[in-house]
């Protein structure tokens, strides 16, 4: 177990917090504040125990000067501002005498932004190849280290893994929440637990699949990946998108877990992947040669909503169609309906997949914020930057 943010008294102390601000930007103006918003919780339980707050964030990919000019904090400094209702002390550099005075005059209560930690890329890849020194200077900044930053938990950065080895460190409430849902989910699951897979390749799902298919009793794959699994059972599957060197794993998976896994039993096809070129759906024994599949059909709507309907548990990754043109977001959206009606644990995971099902948001128990990080959990990886914080019994 982690120490929380709850197992310290921060009254005095100077918190230094690692949020997730990695938010879209243009004209210097935020267009989503979803995951600043998903910050407050934590900034406000430091400010209400009279805590001096730090806070640390990337933003974008740094690679050369005219980068930082484009991927600047300040905007989220005035953002933040207006959503604590407080003015909120931003420093345009990342280390110096600047920092640390406006460190050292930081009073109970205050908060203070720090510039983007990927400035601090250029010279060396410091923050990204996890510098000691520069984790030692940002630790000397600050007594508690809070780790607030789930979308980076699954990488050893300097702000993340660095300072949580050097200060006394704890979890905030966001990276709390995420890893206790997922876990959950994952493993003290109640039964039936029913995973629903899709995307894009099944390469980039072979350890996800290899760890859910030992502990689910259900695995309900749609997506293009469904198509790779069909050819593997020696369907035709026309011009789909098929991942020839995972053909092997398919069969494999399918010879020796044959009553978990589900595959469609009907397709979407069209000749070419545009929203103006018309499509038809077929049963999975009908594929023409020069078809590419693009959603689950209604009988496997149908199909997959007999598992949904028995299961206690549910966890969603990956979209079952080409949900970018909408009339393939159907199959998705079809899915998040019946999801509506049935009372189960309901977890989705995945970058991809919680923009396809953003109208459904409330149909929900849990969506995480992380793509990477929640791909990693379902994996069965330990998360770097989680390992790194203190225990909670010591
Ligand atoms: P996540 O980011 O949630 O982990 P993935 O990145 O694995 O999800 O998969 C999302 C991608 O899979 C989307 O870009 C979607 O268009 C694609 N996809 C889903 N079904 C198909 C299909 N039938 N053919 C081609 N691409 C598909
Ligand atoms: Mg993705």
């Amino acid at each position: 177990m982690k120490k929380t943010i709850e197992d310290y008294n921060l009254k005095d102390k100077k918190v230094i917090i690692r949020v997730d601000f990695n938010v879209p930007i243009n004209n210097l103006k935020v267009t989503d504040d979803s995951r600043i918003k998903a910050s407050l919780k934590t900034i406000n339980y430091c400010l209400d125990n009279n805590a001096k707050v730090i806070l640390l964030s990337h933003l974008g990919r740094i690679k050369n000067e005219s980068d930082k000019m484009l991927n600047t904090l300040y905007p989220v400094s005035e953002r933040l501002s207006d959503l604590l209702n407080k003015k909120v002390i931003f420093i345009d550099e990342t280390r110096g005498k600047k920092l640390e005075e406006a460190v050292n005059n930081l009073k109970n209560g205050e908060v203070l932004l720090v510039e983007n930690t990927r400035f601090e890329d250029i010279d060396g890849n410091k923050e990204s190849g996890n510098d000691l020194q520069l984790a030692k200077y940002w630790a000397s900044l600050g007594d508690i280290f809070v780790n607030d930053a789930f979308g980076t938990c699954h990488r050893a950065h300097a702000s993340n893994v660095g300072i949580a080895s050097i200060l006394p460190s704890c979890l905030g409430y966001l990276v709390l929440k995420e890893t206790t849902m997922l876990n959950n989910a994952i493993n003290k699951n109640e039964k039936p637990f029913t995973v629903i897979l899709g995307g894009a390749k099944v390469k980039d799902k072979i350890k996800v699949i290899e760890n859910l298919v030992t502990k689910a009793d259900y695995i309900l794959i749609g997506g293009a990946m469904a198509y790779t699994f069909l050819k593997a059972r020696g369907y035709n599957v026309g011009k789909s998108l098929v991942d020839d060197d995972s053909i092997d794993f398919c069969i494999d998976i399918l010879t020796k877990y044959k009553d978990k896994i589900v595959l469609p039993i009907d397709t979407v096809n069209a000749k070419e992947i545009k929203e103006e070129v018309p499509h038809n759906e077929v049963d999975i024994t009908l594929f023409k040669e020069d078809e590419i599949g693009l959603d689950i059909g209604s009988k496997t709507v149908e199909l997959f909503s007999k598992y949904l309907k028995m299961s206690k548990t549910i966890i969603w990754n990956g979209p079952v169609g080409y949900f970018e043109i909408e009339k393939y977001g159907l199959g998705t959206k079809k899915l998040c309906q019946i999801l509506k009606n049935i009372d189960a644990l309901k977890i989705v995971g995945g970058g991809d997949t919680a923009s396809a099902i953003l109208e459904y948001q409330n149909v929900f128990d849990h969506i995480s914020t992380g793509g990477g990080a929640s791909l990693a959990m379902l994996e069965g990886k330990t998360l770097k930057a989680i390992d790194a914080i203190s225990d909670k019994y010591e």
